[in-house]
Protein backbone atom coordinates (compact mmCIF):
# COMPACT_ATOMS: atom_id res chain seq x y z
CA UNK A 1 0.00 0.00 0.00
CA UNK A 2 1.11 3.72 -0.93
CA UNK A 3 2.42 6.08 1.72
CA UNK A 4 -0.32 8.40 3.16
CA UNK A 5 -0.50 11.57 4.84
CA UNK A 6 -2.45 10.73 7.99
CA UNK A 7 -2.76 7.12 9.16
CA UNK A 8 -5.17 6.97 11.99
CA UNK A 9 -3.82 3.53 13.86
CA UNK A 10 -5.87 0.74 15.66
CA UNK A 11 -8.67 2.48 16.45
CA UNK A 12 -12.42 1.15 16.68
CA UNK A 13 -13.60 2.51 13.67
CA UNK A 14 -17.02 3.66 12.91
CA UNK A 15 -18.35 1.61 9.61
CA UNK A 16 -21.96 1.51 8.52
CA UNK A 17 -22.00 -2.01 10.01
CA UNK A 18 -20.87 -0.68 13.44
CA UNK A 19 -17.62 -0.11 14.82
CA UNK A 20 -14.22 -2.20 13.59
CA UNK A 21 -10.59 -2.38 14.41
CA UNK A 22 -9.41 -0.91 10.95
CA UNK A 23 -6.03 1.40 10.37
CA UNK A 24 -7.12 4.42 8.34
CA UNK A 25 -5.58 6.16 5.62
CA UNK A 26 -6.10 9.99 4.38
CA UNK A 27 -4.27 11.16 1.56
CA UNK A 28 -4.60 14.91 0.85
CA UNK A 29 -7.96 15.73 2.76
CA UNK A 30 -9.72 12.20 1.36
CA UNK A 31 -10.00 9.24 3.25
CA UNK A 32 -7.93 6.30 0.98
CA UNK A 33 -8.22 3.36 3.10
CA UNK A 34 -9.88 1.47 5.58
CA UNK A 35 -7.19 -1.43 5.96
CA UNK A 36 -6.93 -4.07 8.66
CA UNK A 37 -4.68 -3.01 11.29
CA UNK A 38 -0.91 -2.64 10.35
CA UNK A 39 -1.30 -3.24 6.88
CA UNK A 40 -0.37 0.73 5.93
CA UNK A 41 2.91 1.05 6.85
CA UNK A 42 4.00 4.38 5.77
CA UNK A 43 3.03 7.46 6.64
CA UNK A 44 4.04 11.45 7.22
CA UNK A 45 1.86 11.27 10.38
CA UNK A 46 0.35 9.19 12.83
CA UNK A 47 -1.90 8.99 15.28
CA UNK A 48 -2.31 6.01 18.01
CA UNK A 49 -5.76 5.38 18.51
CA UNK A 50 -5.58 2.65 20.57
CA UNK A 51 -8.48 1.93 22.48
CA UNK A 52 -10.07 4.66 20.88
CA UNK A 53 -13.38 5.40 18.35
CA UNK A 54 -12.78 7.11 15.65
CA UNK A 55 -16.43 8.82 14.86
CA UNK A 56 -17.26 10.56 11.25
CA UNK A 57 -16.77 14.32 12.38
CA UNK A 58 -19.25 15.70 14.84
CA UNK A 59 -21.12 18.37 13.32
CA UNK A 60 -23.28 21.09 15.21
CA UNK A 61 -26.88 21.62 13.39
CA UNK A 62 -27.20 24.09 15.60
CA UNK A 63 -24.96 27.42 16.65
CA UNK A 64 -24.84 31.33 16.76
CA UNK A 65 -21.32 32.29 15.64
CA UNK A 66 -22.86 36.15 16.25
CA UNK A 67 -21.04 37.25 12.60
CA UNK A 68 -21.83 39.60 11.30
CA UNK A 69 -23.41 42.30 13.56
CA UNK A 70 -22.71 41.05 16.90
CA UNK A 71 -18.81 40.24 17.21
CA UNK A 72 -18.31 41.63 20.57
CA UNK A 73 -20.04 38.26 21.64
CA UNK A 74 -18.44 35.75 18.97
CA UNK A 75 -16.77 35.16 15.85
CA UNK A 76 -16.14 33.17 12.96
CA UNK A 77 -12.33 32.84 14.19
CA UNK A 78 -13.13 32.24 18.02
CA UNK A 79 -16.46 30.19 17.49
CA UNK A 80 -15.24 27.44 15.14
CA UNK A 81 -11.79 27.04 17.16
CA UNK A 82 -14.27 26.34 20.50
CA UNK A 83 -15.93 23.87 17.70
CA UNK A 84 -12.60 22.22 17.36
CA UNK A 85 -11.75 22.06 20.72
CA UNK A 86 -15.47 20.00 21.42
CA UNK A 87 -14.64 17.67 18.64
CA UNK A 88 -17.04 19.50 16.04
CA UNK A 89 -15.78 19.58 12.23
CA UNK A 90 -18.55 21.49 11.10
CA UNK A 91 -21.05 24.21 12.27
CA UNK A 92 -23.73 24.93 11.41
CA UNK A 93 -24.28 28.58 12.07
CA UNK A 94 -28.19 30.55 12.59
CA UNK A 95 -29.09 33.22 11.10
CA UNK A 96 -29.97 35.73 13.69
CA UNK A 97 -26.52 38.02 12.61
CA UNK A 98 -26.51 41.22 11.21
CA UNK A 99 -27.22 41.94 8.46
CA UNK A 100 -29.47 38.80 8.34
CA UNK A 101 -28.71 36.30 5.63
CA UNK A 102 -32.02 36.46 4.30
CA UNK A 103 -30.79 37.86 0.53
CA UNK A 104 -27.71 36.11 -1.25
CA UNK A 105 -25.83 38.81 -1.12
CA UNK A 106 -25.80 38.88 2.58
CA UNK A 107 -25.47 35.51 2.25
CA UNK A 108 -22.35 35.26 0.74
CA UNK A 109 -20.97 38.27 3.05
CA UNK A 110 -21.71 35.92 5.68
CA UNK A 111 -20.05 32.98 3.58
CA UNK A 112 -16.99 35.23 2.57
CA UNK A 113 -16.43 35.84 6.62
CA UNK A 114 -16.24 32.20 7.32
CA UNK A 115 -13.95 31.78 4.38
CA UNK A 116 -11.25 34.18 6.08
CA UNK A 117 -11.40 32.95 9.45
CA UNK A 118 -12.85 29.50 10.47
CA UNK A 119 -10.83 26.61 11.39
CA UNK A 120 -13.53 23.78 10.88
CA UNK A 121 -16.14 23.60 8.00
CA UNK A 122 -19.17 25.51 8.36
CA UNK A 123 -22.49 26.05 6.28
CA UNK A 124 -24.42 29.14 7.08
CA UNK A 125 -28.24 28.56 7.91
CA UNK A 126 -30.08 31.15 5.90
CA UNK A 127 -33.54 33.27 6.11
CA UNK A 128 -36.54 33.30 4.35
CA UNK A 129 -38.23 36.08 5.49
CA UNK A 130 -36.84 37.80 2.49
CA UNK A 131 -37.99 41.32 1.71
CA UNK A 132 -38.47 40.45 -2.04
CA UNK A 133 -39.71 37.46 -3.83
CA UNK A 134 -37.11 35.20 -5.69
CA UNK A 135 -34.55 35.20 -2.48
CA UNK A 136 -35.13 31.53 -1.70
CA UNK A 137 -34.67 30.05 -4.89
CA UNK A 138 -31.57 32.38 -5.81
CA UNK A 139 -30.06 31.52 -2.29
CA UNK A 140 -31.03 27.64 -3.12
CA UNK A 141 -29.71 27.66 -6.20
CA UNK A 142 -26.24 28.47 -4.36
CA UNK A 143 -26.45 25.64 -2.28
CA UNK A 144 -28.33 26.57 1.00
CA UNK A 145 -29.19 23.62 3.02
CA UNK A 146 -32.17 24.95 4.83
CA UNK A 147 -33.96 27.74 6.21
CA UNK A 148 -34.86 29.19 9.71
CA UNK A 149 -37.12 31.51 11.28
CA UNK A 150 -37.19 32.73 14.84
CA UNK A 151 -41.38 32.78 15.68
CA UNK A 152 -43.19 35.83 17.34
CA UNK A 153 -40.26 36.90 19.42
CA UNK A 154 -39.64 40.55 18.74
CA UNK A 155 -37.88 41.02 22.12
CA UNK A 156 -33.90 41.34 22.75
CA UNK A 157 -32.25 39.01 21.90
CA UNK A 158 -34.28 38.06 19.27
CA UNK A 159 -35.17 41.18 17.76
CA UNK A 160 -33.18 40.33 14.41
CA UNK A 161 -35.49 40.27 10.86
CA UNK A 162 -34.87 36.58 10.88
CA UNK A 163 -37.78 36.69 13.49
CA UNK A 164 -41.18 37.37 12.82
CA UNK A 165 -44.69 37.54 14.92
CA UNK A 166 -46.81 37.07 11.28
CA UNK A 167 -48.20 33.41 10.64
CA UNK A 168 -49.14 34.48 6.88
CA UNK A 169 -45.50 35.69 6.65
CA UNK A 170 -44.27 32.10 8.07
CA UNK A 171 -46.76 30.52 5.38
CA UNK A 172 -45.44 32.49 2.50
CA UNK A 173 -42.01 31.47 3.58
CA UNK A 174 -42.79 28.20 3.69
CA UNK A 175 -44.44 28.33 0.24
CA UNK A 176 -41.46 29.36 -0.86
CA UNK A 177 -39.24 27.05 1.15
CA UNK A 178 -41.42 24.00 -0.43
CA UNK A 179 -40.86 25.60 -4.00
CA UNK A 180 -37.15 25.17 -3.55
CA UNK A 181 -37.50 21.50 -2.37
CA UNK A 182 -35.77 22.82 1.39
CA UNK A 183 -36.73 21.78 4.93
CA UNK A 184 -37.71 25.15 6.76
CA UNK A 185 -37.16 25.35 10.96
CA UNK A 186 -38.68 27.12 13.13
CA UNK A 187 -38.03 28.21 16.60
CA UNK A 188 -41.60 27.71 18.10
CA UNK A 189 -42.94 29.77 20.76
CA UNK A 190 -46.00 31.58 21.24
CA UNK A 191 -45.74 34.74 22.72
CA UNK A 192 -49.00 34.73 24.40
CA UNK A 193 -48.15 32.21 26.77
CA UNK A 194 -44.87 34.63 27.47
CA UNK A 195 -47.05 37.59 28.01
CA UNK A 196 -49.81 35.62 30.05
CA UNK A 197 -46.71 34.94 32.57
CA UNK A 198 -44.99 38.70 32.89
CA UNK A 199 -48.86 39.99 33.85
CA UNK A 200 -49.06 37.37 36.61
CA UNK A 201 -45.93 37.99 37.72
CA UNK A 202 -46.27 41.69 37.75
CA UNK A 203 -49.75 41.44 39.81
CA UNK A 204 -48.40 39.71 42.15
CA UNK A 205 -45.75 42.30 42.89
CA UNK A 206 -42.65 39.61 42.44
CA UNK A 207 -39.50 40.74 40.20
CA UNK A 208 -39.62 40.29 36.84
CA UNK A 209 -36.76 37.70 36.91
CA UNK A 210 -35.98 34.37 34.86
CA UNK A 211 -36.85 32.08 37.70
CA UNK A 212 -40.30 33.89 38.41
CA UNK A 213 -41.45 33.92 34.87
CA UNK A 214 -40.01 31.37 32.89
CA UNK A 215 -42.31 28.13 35.08
CA UNK A 216 -45.26 30.41 33.84
CA UNK A 217 -44.99 29.88 30.24
CA UNK A 218 -42.25 27.17 29.25
CA UNK A 219 -44.49 24.74 28.86
CA UNK A 220 -45.72 21.27 27.18
CA UNK A 221 -48.75 23.66 26.32
CA UNK A 222 -46.70 26.69 24.84
CA UNK A 223 -44.27 24.82 22.78
CA UNK A 224 -46.73 22.29 21.54
CA UNK A 225 -49.43 24.28 20.89
CA UNK A 226 -46.77 26.97 18.65
CA UNK A 227 -45.78 23.57 17.09
CA UNK A 228 -49.29 22.38 15.88
CA UNK A 229 -49.12 25.43 13.87
CA UNK A 230 -46.18 24.82 12.53
CA UNK A 231 -47.21 21.41 11.46
CA UNK A 232 -50.55 22.45 10.23
CA UNK A 233 -48.90 25.69 7.96
CA UNK A 234 -46.13 23.04 6.87
CA UNK A 235 -48.56 20.35 5.71
CA UNK A 236 -50.08 23.28 3.81
CA UNK A 237 -47.48 24.18 1.68
CA UNK A 238 -46.11 20.91 1.14
CA UNK A 239 -42.93 22.14 2.88
CA UNK A 240 -40.67 19.68 4.32
CA UNK A 241 -40.99 19.94 8.15
CA UNK A 242 -37.57 20.53 10.22
CA UNK A 243 -39.36 20.22 13.90
CA UNK A 244 -36.06 22.01 15.74
CA UNK A 245 -36.10 22.51 19.48
CA UNK A 246 -38.52 19.32 20.16
CA UNK A 247 -37.89 18.46 23.91
CA UNK A 248 -41.20 19.27 25.28
CA UNK A 249 -43.20 15.45 25.58
CA UNK A 250 -46.17 16.74 24.01
CA UNK A 251 -44.05 18.61 20.94
CA UNK A 252 -42.05 15.01 20.69
CA UNK A 253 -45.44 13.41 20.75
CA UNK A 254 -46.14 15.94 17.67
CA UNK A 255 -43.14 14.47 15.48
CA UNK A 256 -44.36 11.17 15.82
CA UNK A 257 -47.22 12.12 15.06
CA UNK A 258 -46.45 13.74 11.75
CA UNK A 259 -43.82 11.40 10.94
CA UNK A 260 -46.45 8.32 11.26
CA UNK A 261 -49.06 10.19 8.82
CA UNK A 262 -45.85 10.53 6.29
CA UNK A 263 -47.96 13.92 4.54
CA UNK A 264 -44.53 15.24 4.36
CA UNK A 265 -40.73 15.13 5.41
CA UNK A 266 -39.96 15.41 8.79
CA UNK A 267 -36.96 15.59 10.93
CA UNK A 268 -36.32 17.03 14.10
CA UNK A 269 -33.92 17.70 16.83
CA UNK A 270 -32.83 19.05 20.13
CA UNK A 271 -30.91 21.27 21.50
CA UNK A 272 -28.25 20.29 24.36
CA UNK A 273 -27.95 23.70 25.78
CA UNK A 274 -31.42 24.75 26.26
CA UNK A 275 -33.07 21.19 26.86
CA UNK A 276 -30.26 19.19 28.75
CA UNK A 277 -27.52 21.11 30.22
CA UNK A 278 -29.28 23.99 31.26
CA UNK A 279 -26.28 26.82 32.76
CA UNK A 280 -27.14 27.51 36.05
CA UNK A 281 -23.65 29.69 36.64
CA UNK A 282 -21.17 30.85 34.73
CA UNK A 283 -17.71 31.07 35.70
CA UNK A 284 -15.46 33.80 34.71
CA UNK A 285 -11.97 32.66 33.87
CA UNK A 286 -11.41 36.62 34.23
CA UNK A 287 -11.78 36.29 38.05
CA UNK A 288 -11.47 32.42 38.56
CA UNK A 289 -14.48 32.90 40.25
CA UNK A 290 -18.29 31.90 39.28
CA UNK A 291 -20.01 35.00 37.78
CA UNK A 292 -22.35 36.61 40.06
CA UNK A 293 -25.30 36.43 37.01
CA UNK A 294 -27.53 32.81 37.49
CA UNK A 295 -29.30 32.09 34.22
CA UNK A 296 -31.63 29.45 36.32
CA UNK A 297 -32.47 27.59 33.03
CA UNK A 298 -34.45 24.79 33.76
CA UNK A 299 -33.98 21.74 31.59
CA UNK A 300 -36.84 19.66 29.76
CA UNK A 301 -39.31 18.44 32.23
CA UNK A 302 -38.68 14.71 31.54
CA UNK A 303 -34.79 13.80 30.66
CA UNK A 304 -35.93 9.93 30.06
CA UNK A 305 -38.74 10.47 27.62
CA UNK A 306 -36.10 12.64 25.85
CA UNK A 307 -33.41 10.33 25.51
CA UNK A 308 -35.85 7.68 25.03
CA UNK A 309 -37.15 9.48 21.56
CA UNK A 310 -33.57 9.93 20.58
CA UNK A 311 -33.06 6.36 20.87
CA UNK A 312 -36.51 4.87 18.70
CA UNK A 313 -35.41 7.76 16.20
CA UNK A 314 -38.06 10.24 16.90
CA UNK A 315 -35.56 12.71 17.36
CA UNK A 316 -33.15 12.68 14.01
CA UNK A 317 -30.70 15.24 15.22
CA UNK A 318 -28.97 17.08 18.38
CA UNK A 319 -27.17 20.40 17.66
CA UNK A 320 -25.66 22.63 20.75
CA UNK A 321 -27.46 25.61 20.65
CA UNK A 322 -23.79 27.34 21.34
CA UNK A 323 -25.48 30.60 21.62
CA UNK A 324 -22.88 33.34 23.49
CA UNK A 325 -23.31 36.60 24.50
CA UNK A 326 -20.39 39.40 25.97
CA UNK A 327 -20.05 40.15 29.74
CA UNK A 328 -22.36 43.61 29.69
CA UNK A 329 -25.40 41.46 28.50
CA UNK A 330 -24.97 39.05 31.21
CA UNK A 331 -24.78 42.05 33.48
CA UNK A 332 -27.56 43.54 31.87
CA UNK A 333 -29.61 40.65 32.69
CA UNK A 334 -28.82 41.05 36.37
CA UNK A 335 -29.55 44.37 36.93
CA UNK A 336 -33.09 44.42 38.10
CA UNK A 337 -34.80 46.32 35.56
CA UNK A 338 -38.42 45.34 34.87
CA UNK A 339 -38.89 46.81 31.23
CA UNK A 340 -35.36 45.51 30.64
CA UNK A 341 -36.52 41.82 31.27
CA UNK A 342 -34.69 39.51 29.15
CA UNK A 343 -37.00 36.90 27.72
CA UNK A 344 -36.54 33.21 27.98
CA UNK A 345 -33.22 31.17 26.89
CA UNK A 346 -30.23 34.03 26.93
CA UNK A 347 -28.20 31.14 25.89
CA UNK A 348 -24.24 30.71 26.56
CA UNK A 349 -21.28 29.56 25.34
CA UNK A 350 -21.14 25.97 25.19
CA UNK A 351 -19.45 24.35 21.57
CA UNK A 352 -16.35 23.89 23.56
CA UNK A 353 -17.48 20.91 26.02
CA UNK A 354 -20.12 19.73 23.39
CA UNK A 355 -18.66 16.63 21.84
CA UNK A 356 -16.92 15.73 25.78
CA UNK A 357 -20.39 16.40 26.97
CA UNK A 358 -22.02 14.24 24.47
CA UNK A 359 -19.76 11.08 25.28
CA UNK A 360 -20.72 12.15 28.57
CA UNK A 361 -24.35 10.87 28.11
CA UNK A 362 -22.95 7.67 26.54
CA UNK A 363 -21.07 6.95 29.46
CA UNK A 364 -24.77 7.77 31.47
CA UNK A 365 -26.54 5.53 29.42
CA UNK A 366 -28.80 8.24 27.85
CA UNK A 367 -27.80 6.83 24.19
CA UNK A 368 -25.46 4.83 22.36
CA UNK A 369 -21.78 5.65 20.69
CA UNK A 370 -23.43 4.05 17.29
CA UNK A 371 -26.87 6.63 17.88
CA UNK A 372 -24.06 9.70 18.79
CA UNK A 373 -22.76 9.33 15.58
CA UNK A 374 -26.19 9.00 13.56
CA UNK A 375 -27.88 12.17 15.44
CA UNK A 376 -24.50 14.44 14.91
CA UNK A 377 -23.65 13.25 11.62
CA UNK A 378 -25.16 10.29 9.35
CA UNK A 379 -29.18 10.97 9.74
CA UNK A 380 -28.53 15.02 8.80
CA UNK A 381 -25.90 14.98 6.08
CA UNK A 382 -28.33 12.42 4.48
CA UNK A 383 -31.14 15.00 5.01
CA UNK A 384 -29.92 18.00 3.93
CA UNK A 385 -27.98 15.89 0.98
CA UNK A 386 -24.28 15.99 2.64
CA UNK A 387 -24.01 12.28 2.66
CA UNK A 388 -21.25 10.66 2.04
CA UNK A 389 -18.92 13.52 1.92
CA UNK A 390 -19.82 14.37 5.50
CA UNK A 391 -21.42 12.39 7.74
CA UNK A 392 -19.50 8.94 6.78
CA UNK A 393 -16.28 7.08 7.23
CA UNK A 394 -16.08 5.93 3.49
CA UNK A 395 -12.76 6.09 1.46
CA UNK A 396 -12.90 8.74 -0.94
CA UNK A 397 -15.20 11.34 1.49
CA UNK A 398 -13.72 14.12 3.53
CA UNK A 399 -11.27 12.55 5.96
CA UNK A 400 -13.20 14.39 9.27
CA UNK A 401 -13.06 12.73 12.31
CA UNK A 402 -13.83 12.74 16.12
CA UNK A 403 -11.33 10.47 18.15
CA UNK A 404 -12.63 9.90 21.14
CA UNK A 405 -11.58 8.03 24.63
CA UNK A 406 -15.00 6.75 25.87
CA UNK A 407 -13.02 5.81 29.36
CA UNK A 408 -11.06 9.24 30.17
CA UNK A 409 -12.39 10.28 33.25
CA UNK A 410 -11.22 14.53 33.55
CA UNK A 411 -12.20 17.58 35.06
CA UNK A 412 -13.54 20.67 32.91
CA UNK A 413 -10.59 23.34 33.26
CA UNK A 414 -12.30 26.46 31.72
CA UNK A 415 -8.74 28.92 32.61
CA UNK A 416 -8.41 29.11 29.03
CA UNK A 417 -11.72 29.33 26.68
CA UNK A 418 -11.67 30.34 23.53
CA UNK A 419 -15.24 31.19 22.90
CA UNK A 420 -14.67 35.39 22.84
CA UNK A 421 -16.81 36.04 26.00
CA UNK A 422 -15.00 33.68 27.88
CA UNK A 423 -17.73 32.29 30.17
CA UNK A 424 -17.93 28.71 30.90
CA UNK A 425 -20.65 26.63 32.63
CA UNK A 426 -18.67 23.18 32.83
CA UNK A 427 -15.70 24.65 34.99
CA UNK A 428 -14.85 22.00 37.40
CA UNK A 429 -17.51 19.16 35.64
CA UNK A 430 -16.20 16.31 35.94
CA UNK A 431 -16.86 14.21 32.34
CA UNK A 432 -16.33 10.33 31.51
CA UNK A 433 -14.99 10.35 28.32
CA UNK A 434 -12.48 12.78 25.95
CA UNK A 435 -12.33 13.87 22.39
CA UNK A 436 -8.57 13.56 22.02
CA UNK A 437 -8.53 14.58 18.76
CA UNK A 438 -10.53 16.99 16.24
CA UNK A 439 -10.05 16.15 12.21
CA UNK A 440 -11.05 18.07 9.45
CA UNK A 441 -10.26 17.11 5.68
CA UNK A 442 -6.79 16.03 6.89
CA UNK A 443 -5.64 18.48 8.97
CA UNK A 444 -5.51 17.47 12.92
CA UNK A 445 -6.93 20.96 14.23
CA UNK A 446 -7.17 19.45 18.24
CA UNK A 447 -5.35 17.44 20.01
CA UNK A 448 -5.74 17.20 23.88
CA UNK A 449 -7.99 20.50 24.10
CA UNK A 450 -5.51 22.45 22.07
CA UNK A 451 -6.62 24.13 19.13
CA UNK A 452 -4.21 23.93 16.17
CA UNK A 453 -6.11 24.08 13.45
CA UNK A 454 -5.58 28.16 11.51
CA UNK A 455 -8.44 30.48 10.55
CA UNK A 456 -9.15 30.02 6.80
CA UNK A 457 -9.60 26.24 6.95
CA UNK A 458 -12.64 26.02 7.22
CA UNK A 459 -14.69 25.58 3.90
CA UNK A 460 -17.80 26.48 2.84
CA UNK A 461 -19.91 23.43 2.21
CA UNK A 462 -22.78 22.70 0.24
CA UNK A 463 -24.53 19.49 -0.44
CA UNK A 464 -24.40 17.43 -3.53
CA UNK A 465 -26.30 18.76 -6.31
CA UNK A 466 -29.84 16.43 -6.52
ZN1 LIG B 1 -30.38 28.66 18.85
Amino acid sequence: MSKVDLLIRNGKVYTEDGFKHLDVGVVGEKIAFLAQPGTITESVATIDAKGQHVLPGIIDWHCHLREPGFTRKEDFETGTKSAAAGGVTMVFPQPNTDPVPNTLENYMLQVELGRQKAVVDFHPIASPLAHAAGHVDKMSDEGVAWFKIFQKVDKYPYSTPAATCNTAEILAAFKACAKAGKYCSVHPWDKSFHDEALDKVRKQGLPLITENVRPLWYTNEEMASAGYQLYYLAKKAKMKWYAMHAWMPDFIDLVRLAKKEGVIDVISSFEMMPSVDPAQKLYDPKTGEWAKFDLSHDSSPDQDYLWAAVMDGTIDLIGSDHAPHAREDYEALLAEKPEGYTPPSLGYPLLEWYGHALLNKVNEGRLTLEKLVEVTSVNGAKAFGFYPQKGSNLPGTDADFTICDLDRVWVADSSRIYAKSGFSSYHGKKFKGKVTHTVVRGNVVMVEGEVTGKPGWGKFITPAKQ
